[in-house]
């Protein structure tokens, strides 16, 4: 019985499972059939939508809810270079945001955390298979539960467009729409006082006669061989070339703080310019004038670049290879005395000194003999800083000690690099203030100098003012000697504006004597004037003294201050104070 009955139960679990086999059986068939049924409805619909796609100008794929990629149509076939392959075991890569990801996983990832059924993806990128090419595209999701479809516009005509209208057409260096653009972004910034920035416009000299002798062609490798070689300064974050218009270039210099540094790249780049183009047989002097206008920080970016127009307009005017900085002299007014207090500390560290040579001329010779070296203080925010404001200030702080040395050390330099490219010497005054005198050491350090630079002492002079020379008559009058006896020569400068005695006169070791501007400013009509002048020369003849008349500004103070027989000149007449390099120029065509 039990053993009946356990068949029984054996039988009754046979049949439970054979029902169950049958259910089954029935179910699965039920699914499949079901499944076909749906794939080929889903097969219906894609072959109605691969209809539509084959012909469509934009590049479409169909993913399978496995995403899987079960079509391409022609133009993403043509664009994925993929034309005989049906397969397509390599999938595109896309960065939509910073990284690049396959186009599988992205479909799925954004599909199945989203509700949404479509997706858009403006300004991605698609990156085919194995290359490195990125192409800019918009790309469009529509996902179904059963299929997914990826549509790419391809952009990248109209970024060619875009970036067309931006590029110089010759050089395909940036144009002047993208440096206003570029100058606009930077300008923003430089409200939030974040940024500095210089405007270098640079242009090739007398390009339309030359090439009306070199031609067409030749004249376009110029200025492409110049724009490819201003390329090379530029890097991302700090330098930017452009190709304004035909004959012109602009760079902008970013947080650039000397502008020693900005004078000496556009030195290099004029020098560079003279070199190398060879044409030929035609020996081609080639030169670039150049305009900078830097820091301005009022106005506009607009203004910047006028200002470095005219700048550059000044240069032109002054002959072939020139380099203005335009000086906005607005921007004096907007700075305190503390202000500059405060910032002087930094300034020489930071390079904002720079010296500037105003030649001094010998009257029977008509040549430059000897220069004077001023200082000049570019301000970062303030711009061009007179040095009748700072001085006082550096005086005031004591920092005009560091500045003397400063400067003598750069005139010490200087001279010697003269020396080494073989100009003819040159002597150099430099000015010292009586806080520089009174300093300890003062002398030591001049003649400590000497020796490290191996300088013939002969070639340095000393400018002091009446004024100072009378302050502190004994300490100055030991120092003046200890100064002569190293070899240098000493000048009393602003002769004239000082009551000195004529028993200290005699007894101050000074070798020229220089007769102040305020005596020369009104003397072709001023008979007093022409009278003192002519006494003072005497005197200092009488001395034993050579003189130096500054201010000279006319044809006519020349001659009329030369009949009164004096050995040098110094003024605008003949140059301004001028950054070493110009001021080399003119020592090349002495
Ligand atoms: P200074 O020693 O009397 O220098 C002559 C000044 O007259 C310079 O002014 C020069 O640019 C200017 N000048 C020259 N020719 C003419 C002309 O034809 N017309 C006119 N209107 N001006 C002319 P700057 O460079 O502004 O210097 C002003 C003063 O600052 C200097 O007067 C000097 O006392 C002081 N200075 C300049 N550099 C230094 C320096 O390195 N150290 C010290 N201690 N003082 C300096
Ligand atoms: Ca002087
Ligand atoms: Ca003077």
């Amino acid at each position: 019985m039990e053993f009946l009955q356990i068949i029984d139960t054996d039988t009754q679990f046979n049949n439970i499972f054979i029902y169950l086999s049958i259910i089954l059986f029935f179910l699965t068939f039920y699914l499949i059939r079901r499944k076909n049924k749906i794939e080929q409805e889903v097969n219906k619909k894609v072959e109605v939508l691969k209809k539509a796609f084959d012909i469509s100008e934009e590049s479409i794929f169909i993913l399978s809810d496995k995403y899987k990629i079960i079509y391409a149509n022609k133009t993403m076939k043509n664009l994925l270079n993929l034309n005989k392959k049906t397969t397509f075991d390599i999938m595109p890569k896309i960065k939509v945001k910073k990284e690049w990801e396959s186009l599988d996983t992205f479909v799925s990832n954004i599909t199945k955390s989203s509700k949404e059924k479509s997706f858009t993806f403006p300004r991605s990128k698609l990156r085919i298979n194995n290359t490195k090419k990125e192409i800019p595209i918009n790309l469009f999701i529509n996902s179904s539960t059963d299929y997914n479809v990826v549509t790419i516009q391809n952009l990248t005509k109209e970024y060619e467009q875009k970036l067309n209208k931006y590029r110089h057409k010759l050089t395909l260096l940036p144009n002047k729409f993208q440096a206003l653009m570029d100058l606009n972004a930077i300008y923003s910034k430089m409200h939030l006082g974040q940024t500095k920035l210089a405007v270098v416009m640079i242009s090739i000299d007398n390009f339309s006669q030359l090439r009306a002798i070199i031609g067409y062609e030749q004249a376009n490798v110029i200025l492409v061989k110049f724009a490819r070689y201003l390329e090379t300064f530029v890097d991302k974050t700090s330098i930017n070339a452009y190709h304004t218009c035909h004959n012109n270039y602009l760079l902008t210099i970013l947080n650039e703080d000397s502008q020693k540094n900005i004078l000496l790249l556009c030195q290099n780049i004029q020098k560079e310019l003279g070199l190398f183009y060879k044409l030929d047989s035609i020996k081609l002097h080639l030169s670039a004038s150049i305009g900078v206008s830097i820091y301005a920080q009022t106005g506009s970016s607009q203004q910047l670049l006028d200002n470095a127009y005219k700048a550059l307009a000044e240069s032109e005017k002054k002959g072939f290879g020139r380099l203005t900085i335009y000086e906005t002299k607005k921007l004096n007014s907007k700075y305190t005395e503390l202000e500059l207090y405060n910032s002087v500390h930094e300034a020489i560290d930071k390079n904002e000194f720079i010296v500037y040579y105003q030649p001094i001329i010998d009257v029977k010779a008509k040549k430059i003999v000897a220069a004077e070296a001023l200082i000049r203080w570019i301000h970062p925010e303030y711009g061009f800083i007179p040095p009748d404001v700072f001085i006082p200030i550096l005086e005031k702080t004591g920092f005009i000690v560091d500045l003397g040395r400063y400067v003598l050390e750069e005139v010490f330099t200087q001279q010697k690099r003269w020396e080494s490219f073989g100009f003819k010497e040159v002597q150099v005054a430099i000015n010292m203030s009586l806080f520089e005198i009174e300093t300890e050491g003062f002398v030591k350090n001049v003649e400590h100098k000497l020796k490290e630079h191996k300088l013939n002492p002969k070639l340095i002079k000393f400018e002091i003012t009446e004024g100072a020379a009378m302050k502190s008559e004994k300490v100055v009058l030991k120092q003046l000697m200890a100064l002569k006896s190293l070899g240098l020569s000493i000048s009393l400068d602003d002769f004239g504006t000082g009551y000195t005695s004529f028993s200290y006169l005699k007894k101050f070791p000074a070798d020229i004597l220089k007769i102040d501007k305020s005596f020369i400013d009104h003397i072709i009509k001023n008979e007093e004037d022409q009278r003192i002048v002519k006494a003072m020369i005497e005197l200092g003849h009488n001395l034993g003294m050579k003189i130096i008349v500054e201010g000279i500004e006319t044809k006519e103070m020349v001659e009329m201050i030369a009949s009164y027989g004096c050995d040098y000149m110094q003024g605008y007449f003949f140059s301004k104070p001028l950054p070493v390099f110009e001021f080399q120029e003119l020592l090349r065509k002495r």
